[in-house]
């Protein structure tokens, strides 16, 4: 979608540290690193958020969630442990409108989140 930042990331529009790419998912290092793993996986198609979700987005969901655990294997949290998050709306802090997962990891994730 022409104006979306994540859109011109996956079409390679505008730099960013890609650490994952396939036919349905691109995964890259967020600018704004709230953990010392923090990667935003996302759909290449736009979709505009998780409340846009429904049954014909089953295979990129999944494709996103399997991206997401192999990456924290990877980046070596997957035993210490990791959050996956969505934000949805205002109350949560959602600033892109492109659906996005956030894979935080590699320091104690305190819960609730504040
Ligand atoms: P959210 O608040 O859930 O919508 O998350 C959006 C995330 O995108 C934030 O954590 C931002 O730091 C991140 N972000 C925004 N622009 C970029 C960019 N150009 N490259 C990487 N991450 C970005």
């Amino acid at each position: 979608m022409s104006g979306c930042i994540f859109c011109k990331i996956v079409n390679g529009q505008i730099p960013s540290k890609i650490v994952h790419r396939d036919d349905l998912v691109t995964a890259f290092r967020d600018i704004n690193a709230q953990a010392p793993t923090h990667i935003l996986v996302v759909p290449n198609q736009h979709i505009r958020g998780a409340d846009e979700i429904s049954a014909e987005h089953g295979q990129v969901v999944a494709a996103m969630f399997m991206v997401a655990t192999r990456l924290a294997e990877s980046e070596g949290v997957g035993a210490s442990g990791y959050r996956l998050v969505f934000n949805v709306g205002p109350n949560a802090g959602q600033s892109v409108f492109h659906l996005h997962l956030h894979l935080l990891g590699g320091r104690h994730l305190a819960w609730p989140p504040g």
